[in-house]
């Protein structure tokens, strides 16, 4: 951002921006024109320096330069970011396809779950061992014992899995089993939490708030990255609108836009995005078509029994086709598919 002087400005005030500057962890490089005087600024600023230092002394106006999200933006890092997890490559020419249920519920489950899906073509599973629920009365999780069934599955399949944690001091125990650590939508302003997924050297999936701007997922998204964790992929789970016959509004829009704004993988959950399994097919298609990186489908042996989040899961059958269904689609916007393409690849 440029700091604008006052034209009558004294050399004490422009003196008082550059101390409050340095205060803040940034250098102000000043430029002394005949018209005015004018500070580039350099560093990491956020959204609120800008009233800050307009309040200041001397100061006429502050006009941003660049963007609030800097490691995130494709001004920093023209090129994609992939992110490698085993064999699989996320923001590569592959589409990642991640499916599982919503949440571990047994072993039985997970790896009948892990086993139907890894056959019809995902390449990623995903189960939820500590539950964030809106109600504290609805099934939370297994926990440890959730994370223990995760790697059995990972073991018995060899596809790595993807789970979340909810808190700072979950992260440790989660990042020791976990392939990928996944932030929730409630939680992508714990700000505690970013930092800390922020220290691990573990890929980290961040979904979009429910009612989060892009501007604001960006950000959050640089807690991370400023951590040092450059292994990032965002989530495009839905927002919250004023329409109630879905659970949520999936942005599809927000698929391009984050490709546009930034270098991170992003990937499409038609689940949450939808809340109803007759959706999940023509949403993931569409996330797909936008340019989605990959999609994350919620799969249940049996929807109707689920613990968690049946009315969004596809049944194995269900899922079958959505694989047959997305891989004409995938070609068309120039994506292989995880598993076709390695067989045509002799791999
Ligand atoms: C989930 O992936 O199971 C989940 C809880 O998603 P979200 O945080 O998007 O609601
Ligand atoms: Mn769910």
């Amino acid at each position: 951002m440029l700091v604008v002087m006052k034209k009558d400005s004294s050399e004490q005030e422009l003196a008082g921006v550059m101390q409050k500057l340095t205060q803040s962890g940034l250098t102000g490089h000043t430029s002394k024109g005949v018209e005015r005087t004018v500070i580039g600024v350099v560093g990491q600023t956020y959204p609120e320096m800008r009233d800050t230092l307009e309040l200041l002394p001397g100061v006429d106006e502050v006009i941003p330069i660049s963007k609030p999200y800097k490691l995130s933006s494709r001004e920093f890092q023209p090129e994609n970011t992939t992110v490698k997890v085993g064999d699989v490559v996320l923001g590569g020419d592959k589409l990642t396809i991640i499916a599982g249920p919503c949440a571990v519920e047994s072993e039985r489950q997970i790896l009948d779950t892990a086993k139907a899906v890894r056959a019809a073509g995902a390449c990623i599973l995903r189960g939820g061992a500590f539950k964030p629920s809106t109600s504290p009365y609805q099934f939370r999780g297994l926990g440890k014992q959730g994370l223990e069934m995760l790697a059995m599955a990972r073991a018995e399949t060899g596809l790595p899995f993807i789970t979340e944690v909810l808190t700072p001091q979950d992260v440790e125990l989660v990042a020791e089993y976990a392939d990928i650590l996944q932030v929730g939508a409630r939680n992508m302003q714990n700000f505690s939490l970013l930092d800390e997924v922020g220290k691990v050297n573990k890929p980290v999936m961040l979904k979009r708030g429910m009612s989060a701007t892009i501007q604001e997922w960006l950000l959050s998204a640089e807690y991370i990255l400023s951590q040092g964790n450059r292994q990032l992929i965002l989530c495009e789970r839905g927002i919250r609108t004023f329409e109630t016959y879905t659970r949520n509004t999936l942005d599809i829009s927000a698929i391009p836009i984050i490709k546009k704004l930034s270098h991170l993988p992003v990937i499409g959950d038609p689940s949450h995005g939808t809340g109803k399994w007759y959706l999940v097919a023509p949403l993931a298609l569409a996330a797909v078509a936008a340019g989605a990186d990959g999609i994350m489908i919620e799969v249940h042996p049996n929807p109707d029994q689920a613990l968690k989040d049946g009315a969004q899961s596809l049944t194995f059958e269900n899922f079958e086709q959505l694989m047959q269904q997305v891989a004409p689609v995938a070609a068309a916007v120039g994506r292989r598919m995880p598993i076709e393409s390695e067989e045509a690849d002799g791999e």
